[in-house]
């Protein structure tokens, strides 16, 4: 009865998986199994499955025939350090013995090799012989019944794990898993996401901090074009792929380029616009109680990202910026972008709003109160509130 599904046939596949930093976090290991149930739940949408938690670890349940599709969705998942697909049993030897047979069986027939260890977990205190008595005792049961078999503890071909729990699992192929913090447990923030290489990275990176993530990008039609936009469409599907639910904002941005054009030294006007993407996107953080802003910038990539100019461009909003790819180089991002399957949409060549309006040299290390009264100077605020009520939201990962 347990392990039926709604219709009455049987989730006869079981995943044992490993939480990953949980484990470190002591008294909030409660909010963290919630949100990890909530987030896996969602993940297994429109599969039949069962999950549980019990000291620790997530079992989850499938039909055979979905346990592969399953094992997908579990390799992208955030906040797992592994999963495997044990041979569970009873607590007794004889159980054991059978159980880790066929786990042996499989490891042979499937050309692992023959030379093996045996790793005990005793999660399950309780139990009346120790790991050691019990790797022993399974070892030599399996050494009469595979003769073929030898026990090396340096370098072997293939580990056995044995969980003692309240059942028995024998495995001997864990897969890794994504690793960070649950999605949601840091609270949420905004992604300014361009249709660049950097942002959906920064997303991902920020997701695995255990930040839910809604998106916005700023689009200068008809300057820049309707595949522009659907490119970042298709990148805020991906990243709902890995991170669940995005809402992705939409806001239209020319009338704003345009004023900044008309209103400023064309060497300040990357920076204006940057300081007004900004603002934009920490109002519609407070209208989301979002935390942060998140951004793709990278110390000195370009000029709108020197240690000046991003003092300047944040100087618009109260929250904090977090900028996951500051120090990484552009190869580690390129990637994390070909991990993550965003880079092919990337380098897509649709022009981005900046580089339409970008002036031939920017300021570089502007001073931070002259820029600043430059900004007040534009007398734009009542357009970013307009730009922003003119937003449109799609939602992604639903
Ligand atoms: P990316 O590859 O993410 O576009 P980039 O190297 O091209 O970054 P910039 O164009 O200077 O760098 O943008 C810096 C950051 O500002 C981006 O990573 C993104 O977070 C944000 N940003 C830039 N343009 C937009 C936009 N049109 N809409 C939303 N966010 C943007
Ligand atoms: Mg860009």
């Amino acid at each position: 009865m347990q392990d039926m599904d709604a219709g009455g046939a049987e989730l006869d596949e079981l995943f044992l998986i490993k939480p990953g930093e949980l484990m470190l976090k002591g008294d909030n290991r409660p909010m963290f199994m919630r949100a990890l149930r909530r987030n896996m739940r969602a993940m297994m949408k429109g599969l039949p499955h069962r999950l549980e938690d019990r000291h620790c670890r997530l079992y989850l349940r499938t039909h055979s025939s979905r346990a592969e599709e399953a094992a997908c969705r579990l390799r992208r998942f955030i906040g797992i350090s592994g999963f495997a697909r044990p041979v569970a049993c009873a607590r007794d030897m004889d159980a054991m013995e059978e159980a880790a047979a066929k786990v042996a069986a499989a490891c042979v027939s499937s050309g692992k090799g023959l030379v093996y260890k045996l790793r005990i977990h005793r999660a399950d205190k309780n139990f009346p012989l120790d790991s050691y008595a019990v790797a022993c005792e399974i070892g030599s049961r399996l050494g009469r019944r595979f003769p073929a078999l030898k026990v090396r503890m340096k370098d072997p071909d293939w580990i056995l794990h044995m969980e003692i729990r309240e059942s028995v699992y024998a495995y001997a192929f864990a897969e890794e898993g994504e690793r960070g913090l649950p999605v949601g447990v840091a609270g949420k923030g905004i992604l300014l996401l361009s249709g660049g290489i950097d942002s959906p990275v920064a997303g991902y990176m920020m997701a695995k901090r255990g930040l839910r993530l809604d998106a916005v990008y700023f689009h200068s039609y008809p300057y820049t074009s309707r595949q522009a936009q659907e490119k970042v469409e298709t990148l805020a599907a991906m990243l709902a792929g890995r991170i669940g639910r995005v809402d992705l904002y939409i806001v239209p941005f020319t009338d704003v380029q345009v004023k900044i054009r008309e209103r400023a030294p064309a060497e300040e006007t990357t920076l204006h616009s940057r300081a007004c993407m900004m603002r934009i996107a920490s109002r519609l953080a407070y209208r989301k109680k979002a935390n942060s802003l998140v951004t793709g910038e990278s110390l000195a990539q370009v000029a709108s990202q020197t240690a000046e100019s991003l003092r300047f461009t944040a100087s618009t909003t109260e929250l904090p910026v977090l900028r996951p790819l500051i120090g990484m180089a552009k190869e580690e991002i390129i990637a994390l972008a070909l991990k993550i399957g965003s880079y092919e949409t990337s380098i897509l060549p649709y022009e981005d709003c900046c580089s339409v309006f970008s002036p031939r040299h920017p300021l570089i290390r502007p001073k931070y109160e002259a820029i600043r009264a430059s900004f007040e100077a534009l007398n734009i605020e009542e357009d970013l509130t307009d730009a922003l009520k003119k937003a449109e939201v799609l939602r992604f990962g639903e």
